[in-house]
C-alpha cells in the first residue's frame, strides 16, 4: 500500500490508484486525475511536480539492426546506482534492464511496433537454451520499472519522428519469468491498459510463461475480471514430452506437461474469445524430429479445433537462436519447414516466428548481461507461490 511518505509516480499505477495516493498527500482527486492524463498524453513531467525524473532509468546502450520491416532496436536501461550497489558484491556490476522494439507490418500494410519487455533482471527458471537463465535471477522489476520500458521505447520512437509508428503490442517475452513476479506484472498491465494512461488495449498485451502452474491458476481468475478477458497468454511449451522438457526446462520436474495442459484447458474455457499461444523453440537434435512433431500434435489435440470457434490454440515455432557458448546450432531452414509442415499436417494452426535481432543478441532468448553469467545464483525456486 502507498502511504503518505512514499513518492508517487504515475508509472505503474492506474489513474485511480494514483489519484488515491495523491489524496493521501492532500492533492484533490480531480487534480491528480488530470495530472495523470496530462503526464501520459503530453509526456509532461511538470504535470506531477514532485515526481523524481530518475524513475525512468536512463538508456545506457542501444543497438539497432535492420530487417525487412524496419529496424529492430534493443535498448538497455540502467537502474539507479544506489540499487546497483547492493548487488555489486554478488558479482553484478550493474542492474540493466533489456527491452526490444520489433518493427511489424500489419495486415493492411500499416507500420507498427511490438515492444518486448522484461519482468526481471535475470531469471531463476534455468532453461538450458536461454541466455537470460545463465545469469540467474538478480531481482524482480517493479511495476514502475516495467512501465518505464514502455515509456523509454515511446521516447525512442517519437525522437525518430515517428508520430505515426506507435507501439501496438507489448509482449512479456524479454528477460525474466512474468509469473515469478506476478503482482508487479499485473499492476504494470493495469497501468498500461489504463485509458487515461498508456491506453494499450488489453488484447494487445501478452504474458509469456515458462509454465508456472500456480501462476497460471491465478491467471484463470484474473482473466475472468472485467477488462481482463482479452489479455494474451502464451505458454513456452518447447517440448513434446516430459522426457525432453525435463531436460531443457527444470521447472517441468515440478509441474509436468499433463498438469500444464489441464490448466491451459481451464484458461481456454474461461477466455475462449482469444487464441492461446504456444511457443516452441526448435532446437536441432533436441525436439525437432518427426516423432517429436507427432507427440506435440497429440499433446496439442484439445487446442486444435473447437466446434464453435475454430482453432483455439496457435503454435508459434521459434527457430532456436544460439545463446553464448551454445551446445546447439540454429536449426536449418529445411528442418524448420519440415517441422512446421508436420504440425499443420496434424491440423495444428502453426506459424513461424521470424528471427529478428540475432546479430545483436536481441532475438528471443538472447537477452542477458554477459558479465553476470556463471556467477553463483539462487537456483529455481519452485516452492514459492507465484507473486
Ligand atoms: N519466461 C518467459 C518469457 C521469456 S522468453 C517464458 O519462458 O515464456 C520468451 C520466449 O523466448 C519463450 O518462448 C522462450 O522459450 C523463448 N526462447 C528462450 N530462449 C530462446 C532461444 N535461445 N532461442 C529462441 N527462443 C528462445
Amino acid at each position: 500500500m502507498i502511504d503518505a511518505a512514499t513518492p508517487i509516480s504515475p508509472l505503474g499505477l492506474t489513474r485511480d490508484d494514483f489519484a488515491r495516493a495523491g489524496a493521501m498527500r492532500g492533492v484533490p482527486l480531480p487534480h491528480a486525475r488530470k495530472a495523470y492524463a496530462r503526464f501520459y498524453r503530453e509526456r509532461d513531467w511538470a504535470a506531477i511536480p514532485d515526481l523524481p525524473r530518475t524513475v525512468i532509468a536512463p538508456i545506457v546502450n542501444r543497438l539497432d539492426e535492420p530487417c525487412a520491416e524496419g529496424v529492430t532496436t534493443k535498448f538497455v536501461q540502467r537502474l539507479d546506482p544506489p540499487d546497483s550497489g547492493r548487488f555489486a558484491d554478488q558479482g553484478v556490476p550493474h542492474l540493466d534492464i533489456e527491452s526490444v522494439i520489433i518493427p511489424m507490418i500489419g495486415r493492411t500494410g500499416r507500420k507498427g511496433h511490438t515492444l518486448c519487455v522484461s519482468s526481471q533482471v535475470g531469471c531463476a527458471m534455468g532453461c538450458g537454451f536461454c541466455e537470460t537463465a545463465q545469469m540467474g535471477l538478480v531481482r524482480s522489476l517493479t511495476a514502475a520499472e516495467i512501465v518505464g520500458q514502455w515509456w523509454a521505447a515511446r521516447e525512442i520512437l517519437i525522437d525518430e519522428g515517428g508520430a505515426g509508428v506507435p507501439i501496438d503490442n507489448i509482449v512479456f517475452m524479454g528477460m525474466g519469468e512474468p509469473l515469478d513476479n506476478l503482482d508487479e506484472v499485473l499492476k504494470a498491465i493495469a497501468c498500461l491498459a489504463d485509458h487515461s494512461g498508456p491506453g494499450m488495449p488489453m488484447s494487445s498485451i501478452t504474458v509469456s510463461t515458462v509454465g508456472r502452474v500456480d501462476g497460471l491458476r491465478r491467471l484463470v481468475e484474473v482473466v475472468q475480471q472485467e477488462g481482463w478477458k482479452r489479455l494474451g497468454i502464451a505458454l513456452s511449451v518447447n517440448a513434446p514430452s516430459d522426457e525432453v522438457r525435463n531436460e531443457i526446462m527444470p521447472l517441468n520436474k515440478r509441474w509436468g506437461m499433463e498438469e500444464l495442459r489441464e490448466v491451459m484447458l481451464d484458461l481456454m474455457k474461461v477466455r475462449a474469445s482469444r487464441k492461446l499461444l504456444f511457443e516452441y523453440v526448435l532446437i536441432p537434435g533436441v525436439n525437432d524430429s518427426d516423432e517429436h512433431a507427432q507427440q506435440l500434435g497429440d499433446w496439442l489435440r484439445p487446442f486444435v479445433r473447437s466446434e464453435t470457434q475454430g482453432h483455439i490454440g496457435l503454435l508459434n515455432v521459434i527457430p532456436y537462436n544460439p545463446r553464448r557458448n551454445s551446445p546447439w546450432p540454429a536449426p536449418s531452414e529445411a528442418s524448420v519447414t519440415r517441422f512446421i509442415e508436420a504440425m499443420s499436417g496434424q491440423g495444428v494452426y502453426v506459424k513461424r516466428r521470424r528471427t529478428k535481432g540475432r546479430s545483436q543478441m536481441a532475438a528471443c532468448g538472447q537477452l542477458g548481461t554477459s558479465e553476470i553469467r556463471g556467477r553463483n545464483y539462487t537456483p529455481i525456486t519452485t516452492n514459492k507461490s507465484a507473486g
